[in-house]
C-alpha cells in the first residue's frame, strides 16, 4: 500500500472505507518500546527502499518511532536481522552478504 508519500510500503495500512479513518504502521506497531507513530515518519523512512532493494527472506526488520532533539519531531529508526547469519545487518538494503557467497560457492561447484 502507498504511504501519504507515495512509496510503497508492505508495511502501511490505511482504511478511509464507511466514514474509518485508520492508518498504521505494522512494524512499528510491533514495537512496544516506540513513541506512537504519526503518518509523516513514512516521509524520511528508509522502509520502502530497502523492501525495494533486498527481499532476502531471512531478513528481519525492526522500527521504532523516536523523539528528535530536544523532543521537537518525530524520526523512524530501523534495524535489521538476518535470522541465517545470525548477526544485525549494517546495510539492509544490501543485506548481510551471507547468501550472495553461497550462491557464488554453488556457482563455483556448477562450473
Ligand atoms: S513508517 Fe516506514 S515502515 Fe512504517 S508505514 Fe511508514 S514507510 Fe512504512
Amino acid at each position: 500500500m502507498r504511504t501519504p508519500y507515495g512509496q510503497e510500503c508492505p508495511y502501511y495500512y490505511a482504511d478511509y472505507h464507511r466514514g474509518r479513518n485508520e492508518e498504521l504502521c505494522r512494524l512499528v506497531e510491533a514495537s512496544p518500546a516506540s513513541e506512537p507513530w504519526i503518518p509523516d515518519v513514512c516521509k524520511d523512512c528508509p522502509v520502502p527502499a530497502i523492501a525495494r532493494a533486498n527481499a532476502c527472506e531471512h531478513m528481519t526488520l525492526q522500527a521504532r518511532v523516536v523523539k528528535g532533539f530536544l523532543g521537537f519531531g518525530r524520526k523512524i529508526v530501523v534495524e535489521a536481522y538476518c535470522a541465517k547469519a545470525q548477526r544485525n545487518v549494517s546495510e539492509p538494503q544490501i543485506g548481510c552478504g551471507q547468501c550472495h557467497g553461497d550462491a557464488k560457492i554453488a556457482d563455483l561447484f556448477n562450473e
